[in-house]
């Protein structure tokens, strides 16, 4: 039996609009929409069929008001057939029961016996209009993987279970609906909840595990809320906000639990339009490559590190500090991540080739793309068809990459050693900077970080850049600064043991022909290894 406060009974009601009659447990209808030809308001529900059906209907009454439902099967008084369905509710300590005609699409969820979106909404605009109120939003990741796996059926017994858990959960006066397949939204005051701690708890009785027969399952739940008093006080305002919040919750956010505040609503919005964005950029092509030197300590370009770039129809580019974590939420990256691989390979192949030199080429990979399974077979496809040498291609992960799961990191950089190719540690000394595992990752290079070099010459920069060169020397890594901007820094660094530089000083991300014709006329610039400067 569904229990409804009355708002929503009304809310049910107006929902159903003129295909619904309300019931009262005597069989009289107490709402009955004016131009029906059989069913009056006042009158009884018998009246609306053939005499001959009076029993029938009788007895399907009496089921709906015990067993919560039934189907009614009959002939209304001219003999056509009438086929309704009744649902049973209690409102204010009474029952009464809804009859909806069939085929009408029901607002009450047969699957859970909760209302429905619909129904939501009217009831979140019931309650703004009283005063303030809370929705919170569940989300079940992955569960057409259990759909998939295990059938819609075991499917259900979890969908089921999961209403069971969040009725359980529900604060006096509370109102839940589930709002889609995998989604319930509940609606509840917002006085004498506090709502972080609510939530926390709420996931963790959520994600407690589920058993049918020998299947155990670990439902995930995202949650994303919105306070009516944080958001514009619309229905639809309070829906939008707690979605944007489902939407980050999702995207794994503060342990998927995420509630709304406008502060950051410009920010996200940003953000939701820069992601639609970038869909289209990749489409159109607005993505590009360029490159920036890596030189010797005697300033000889070695290689080049691939940088993306993003430049809109308009002509106004996107700096990737922006656009790279955007694409690295949504997932985008790793599209992005595949094509930056493969044009950066074909390119330098193709510029080897050109100007007979053996240049490698330095790719950042996203935490995403590492673990993304695909990934190593994107590396091999874009080695085959560039016909790069794999010791000509660098990866630069960084240490919260190769430590978020250490074990599986390990095992992916021993079959990319197979492979052939370099990995090198982007950003070192901004992290857990941990030399030990430096060794144990068997990473071909290091690179320091550009806020140490911009310390130079400052006496504890110097030592910290001398310390790390020398250690990374000992354990056979090498070494890159990144960020070089001066001769000075140049000189120190060069003075210290670093091997590879990289940073303005030498170059601007450019073209790849760009840095072959500075690499030409620099003979000049090469400093006499030693020099103090
Ligand atoms: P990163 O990998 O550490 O790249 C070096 C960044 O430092 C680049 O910024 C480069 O332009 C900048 N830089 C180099 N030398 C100097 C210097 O002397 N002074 C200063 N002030 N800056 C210097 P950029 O191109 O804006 O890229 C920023 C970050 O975006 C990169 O940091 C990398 O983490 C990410 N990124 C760029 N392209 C890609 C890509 O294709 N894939 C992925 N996953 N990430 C990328
Ligand atoms: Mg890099
Ligand atoms: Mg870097």
């Amino acid at each position: 039996m569904v229990s409804f406060s009355s708002s929503p009974l009304q809310a049910l009601l107006t929902a159903c609009g003129p295909h619904a009659l309300h019931i009262n447990d005597q069989g009289v209808l107490t709402h009955a929409w004016a131009e029906h030809p059989w069913f009056k308001q006042g009158g009884l529900l018998t009246e609306g069929f053939a005499p001959e059906d009076a029993p029938s209907v009788a007895a399907c009454l009496a089921q709906a008001l015990s067993t919560g439902v039934a189907q009614l099967n009959a002939r209304h008084p001219d003999g056509s057939p009438a086929h309704w369905l009744l649902q049973a509710y209690e409102a204010a300590g009474r029952k009464g029961l809804v009859a909806v005609q069939k085929g009408y699409q029901h607002p009450v969820d047969p699957l859970t016996g909760l209302p429905g979106r619909e129904l939501l909404m009217q009831e979140l605009d019931t309650r703004l209009a009283q005063g303030a109120c809370v929705l919170v939003l569940f989300n079940l990741r992955d569960f057409q993987q259990v759909n998939d796996v295990y059938g819609y059926a075991v499917g259900d017994v979890f969908l089921r279970e999961l209403a069971q858990r969040l009725k359980n959960l529900c604060p006096q006066g509370a109102f839940l609906a589930r709002t889609g397949g995998d989604e319930f939204g509940l609606l509840m005051d917002q006085a004498g909840v506090d709502l972080v701690s609510w939530m926390r708890i709420a996931q963790m009785q959520l994600q407690a595990m589920m058993t049918y027969e020998s299947i155990q399952w670990y439902p995930a739940v995202a949650m994303g809320a919105c306070e009516s008093t944080t958001s514009e006080r619309k229905a639809v305002a309070v829906v939008t906000n707690a979605t944007c919040a489902l939407k980050r919750a999702r995207r794994g956010e503060v342990e998927q639990r995420v509630v709304y505040t406008p502060e950051k609503k410009e920010h996200h919005k940003r953000q939701l339009e820069l992601e639609a964005k970038l869909h289209q950029a990749l489409a159109l092509g607005e993505l590009y490559l360029v490159y920036q030197p890596l030189v010797k300590a005697d300033g000889c370009v070695y290689g080049a590190e691939a940088l993306m770039r993003w430049q809109c129809a308009d002509g106004s580019h996107i700096s990737p500090g922006e656009f790279i974590p955007v694409a690295e939420r949504s997932g985008l990256i790793r599209m992005m991540g595949r094509w930056a691989l493969k044009a950066a390979c074909h390119s330098m192949a193709a510029f080897n080739q050109a100007f007979q030199r053996q240049w490698l080429v330095s790719v950042n990979v996203s935490a995403e793309q590492f673990s993304d399974p695909q990934f190593e077979n994107a590396i091999q496809q874009a080695l085959v068809s560039s016909k790069l040498p794999p010791e000509l291609l660098q990866l630069e992960i960084t240490e919260s990459t190769l430590m978020s799961e250490p074990t599986a990191a390990l095992e992916l950089l021993r079959r990319l050693k197979k492979l052939g190719v370099r990995v090198a540690l982007d950003d070192f000394g901004t992290g857990y900077s941990s030399l030990a595992y430096l060794k144990l990752f068997e990473l071909a290079a290091l690179k320091l970080d550009r806020s140490f070099v911009k310390g130079l010459p400052g006496a504890e920069d110097v030592a910290i850049c001398r310390s790390v060169f020398a250690m990374a020397r000992e354990l056979d890594i090498e070494t890159v600064a990144e960020g070089v901007e001066t001769e000075q820094q140049w000189a120190i660094l060069r003075e210290a043991g670093c091997e590879g530089l990289q940073g303005f000083y030498f170059g601007k991300p450019q073209t790849l022909l760009e840095i072959h014709e500075y690499d030409k006329n620099n003979e000049r610039k090469k400093p006499e290894i030693g020099t103090n400067v």
